[in-house]
């Protein structure tokens, strides 16, 4: 199929692609995302087949507010509504008790649904229009880095999805924060825009699922059934260098190969004599690095290194999603110095 590029003025056409059971990708502040008519099985089932996602991992359904939240999930918390004033529209998922119209499909059969409100004026007015929520994951192949801006997303997508709805390049650049309000405390699920030191704010204690930072052993089941697989990964081996950073910069030198490519902070970025280096922003700008790093990976994709190594932020604020990120791309396979 051909697939059709649509910019912000085409709100009309792309709530037809989704009213009609077809897949659009969608602009978000977090990824790019693959979305489809989130009550229409069928639909969501393409979703799946499009990204060569294992069927075992549920998607997020995506509203235009906090009112469409009764519609598709019952019990829900104080607490929920707390975190959907201060922090929706934002890259923060609620895990919540579903409805049963909320098809399986959508869940992997569980019966809770991640909810999602996005900070992307055209994708709201796109869900409006089309009058159903939008079901979508990030617009990656399975496994790949996630797509921060149209283009990447055509480099896995094109001709696999019916249109594009290109709205630039996104601002946070990591997936949501996955909250879980159906256990006592909440737990954080996955590590994303909205910081765990914000939502503690808001609600006191928060767990800390043992998905965000370390690999799962065989046969153990993480709560985000899509932390478990490896994930975000470029083609070439990652291996992440945790420490210091000047002491990291000086391991990286040392001991990466004639081809390998480098994944750095802004400051070091002269260190690493000819190899090809990704600046992923300054030492100290979370921020940066978070909206940096999907491209950095992709952009070794396009090139022909053995391998990559990276500096990695430190775990406060945003350099928990960034570090989560990394890890994960490298499979966990991680030098403490
Ligand atoms: P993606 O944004 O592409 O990474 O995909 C959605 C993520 O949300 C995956 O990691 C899923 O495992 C997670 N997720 C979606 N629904 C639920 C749920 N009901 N419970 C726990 N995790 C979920
Ligand atoms: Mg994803």
């Amino acid at each position: 199929m051909e697939t059709k590029r649509l910019t912000k003025k085409d709100v009309v056409q792309a709530a037809e692609v989704i009213a009609s059971g077809g897949l659009l990708g969608i602009p978000t502040e977090t990824v790019y995302g693959l979305g489809a008519d989130g009550l229409n099985t069928e639909a969501v089932h393409a979703i799946f087949a499009a990204k060569g996602r294992p069927q075992d991992n549920p998607l997020i359904l995506h509203i235009p507010s906090a009112d469409w939240l009764e519609r598709y999930c019952e019990d829900i918390p104080a607490t929920a509504y707390a975190l959907t004033e201060r922090f929706w529209p934002g890259p923060l998922t609620i895990i919540l008790k579903r409805r049963p119209l909320v098809p399986d499909t959508v869940t992997a059969g569980l019966e809770t649904v991640g909810m999602r409100c996005p900070d992307c004026g055209v994708t709201r007015r796109v869900i409006e229009a089309a009058d159903t929520p939008i079901a979508a994951p990030s617009g990656n192949t399975s496994g790949r880095p996630s797509p921060t801006n149209a283009a990447a997303m055509l480099e896995d997508m094109d001709g696999k999805i019916d249109a594009i709805l290109d709205d630039g390049p996104c601002a946070v650049g990591v997936e949501s924060t996955i909250i879980d309000l159906t256990v006592s405390p909440p737990r954080l699920l996955r590590p994303g825009g909205v910081t765990l030191e914000e939502l503690r704010e808001v609600l006191g204690e928060v767990a800390v699922d043992a998905a965000v930072r370390r690999l799962m052993a065989p046969g153990e089941q993480p709560r985000a059934p899509g932390m478990k697989y490896r994930h975000y990964a470029p083609k070439a081996p990652v291996t992440v260098v945790k420490g210091a950073p000047e002491a990291t910069a000086a391991y990286i030198m040392e001991n990466k190969g004639p081809q390998s490519g480098v994944i750095c902070f802004d400051e070091y970025r002269g260190r690493f004599g000819s190899a090809p280096v990704e600046a992923i922003g300054p030492v100290v700008d979370h921020a940066q690095q978070a909206r940096r790093i999907f491209e950095a990976l992709r952009t070794f994709d396009r090139m022909d290194v053995t391998d990559i190594w990276t500096q990695s932020p430190t775990d406060e604020g945003l350099g928990l999603a960034v570090t989560n990120r990394l890890n994960k791309a490298a499979g966990f396979h991680i030098i403490e110095l």
